[in-house]
């Protein structure tokens, strides 16, 4: 089965090999040289001035974020379910909050965010994705946060970059927190988050809130190459093994491919007549408007051996997303290009003519 949903994504063999050595104590000098190296990677992958390591899902960065940045009162933007988590997350947490919701293709509207600013002087965080995978939408987060700075510098910008941290170049001159989890773009299995912080996100943490997610304890351990709880030593591992083969590769090579590859395959998925449904797309997934979902689903994945991920809630029987995220062999995306085909031609969407294929390896060598 070929896994092309937008997380967890496929780990590469040697990946998953560099993770099957016996496991080592985390209170070790061996073990604080591989965490070093990893947080080196991170800091030199993100360019942000501080990073911490948790060992759980995106979600715990996400919260560790909303806690740990926010003093008054937190505007979160909500075109999707990890934007309402933002929101739950500070109800859970009894923090004042106010969300701007929108449709789930539909962008975040600067101006709206700017007028709220200016309005509610309480705000001092802010918390949007950059990459919403719901929809597979992508908010103009470099603008909101530059127009957001401008208007009071010490508000909080906390970007869940989960399926933008390793797909794309990050613009973080103007971002405090970028968020990222390790079963998207990094290829690993999921349970660790990433959590890159800028130095007025550091200060702002000060003493830090709560406990397992306090962020003033994992700085000040995480500084000392070790972690306040036990750390997750085999992800890690895996993290610094592709760490090191993404730098090898070198990060813009690794953007600028995706970027090429998730702009063909949305070309050959228009070319055979499918809609894109966000008005703005992320570069993580290939997102597809279609009434017909969740039989184009079931063929890819019986005939063609083919798993993508369908859309949930109210979009759940409409949307099928394709992951773009990651090393991915261009062979396997011209499969699943010619699966979706072949697919449309059994449900009698269109004739069958390789269309897709034409059109998506045309794209890629002719760019
Ligand atoms: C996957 C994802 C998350 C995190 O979810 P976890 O299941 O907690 O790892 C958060 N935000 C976005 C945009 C995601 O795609």
């Amino acid at each position: 089965m070929l896994l092309f949903t937008p997380g967890p994504t496929p780990v590469p063999e040697n990946i998953r090999q560099s993770m099957a050595t016996p496991t080592i104590h985390h209170r070790t000098p061996e073990f604080e040289a591989i965490f070093r190296r990893a947080r080196e990677l991170l800091l030199e992958m993100l360019g942000m001035d501080e990073v911490v390591l948790l060992a759980s899902s995106g979600t715990g960065a996400m919260e560790s974020a909303v806690t740990n940045l926010t003093s008054s009162k937190i505007l979160t933007i909500n075109a999707g379910k990890f934007g309402e988590r933002f929101g739950k997350i500070a109800k859970a947490h009894n923090i004042d909050y106010k969300e701007l919701m929108y449709e789930w293709n539909t962008p975040a509207d600067v101006n709206e965010i700017v007028n709220e600013i200016k309005a509610d002087s309480s705000i001092d965080a802010i918390a949007i994705q950059i990459s919403e995978s719901s929809g597979g939408l992508r908010h103009p987060v470099e603008e909101i946060a530059k127009k957001v700075k401008e208007i009071n510098p010490n508000i909080m910008i906390i970007a869940d970059g989960i399926t933008a941290m390793g797909v794309e170049k990050i613009d973080i001159s103007n971002i405090d927190a970028v968020i990222g989890g390790s079963q998207k773009a990094f290829m690993l299995p999921p349970g660790l988050a990433i959590l890159g912080l800028s130095q007025k996100a550091v200060e702002k943490v000060g003493k830090g809130r709560g406990f397992y997610f306090n962020l003033a304890s994992e700085i000040k351990k995480q500084r000392e190459n070790t972690t306040a709880y036990t750390a997750a030593t085999t992800l890690i591992i895996g993290l610094v093994e592709i760490l090191e083969e993404l730098n090898r590769f070198g990060f813009d090579n690794l953007y600028t491919t995706t970027r090429k590859r998730g702009e063909a395959v949305r070309k050959a998925l228009e070319s055979i007549g499918l809609n894109i449904y966000p008005k703005v797309s992320s570069l993580a997934m290939a997102t597809i408007y279609h009434e017909k979902t969740p039989e184009i689903r079931k063929l890819l994945k019986s005939k063609y051996s083919v798993n993508v991920a369908g859309g949930q809630e109210q979009l759940k029987n409409s949307i099928f997303r394709i992951n773009n995220m990651g090393l991915i062999e261009s062979s396997e995306i011209a499969w699943v290009l010619n699966s979706v085909e072949s697919a449309m031609a059994e449900l009698d969407l269109r004739k069958f003519d390789g269309t897709a294929n034409r059109v998506f390896t045309e794209s890629m060598i002719l760019q």
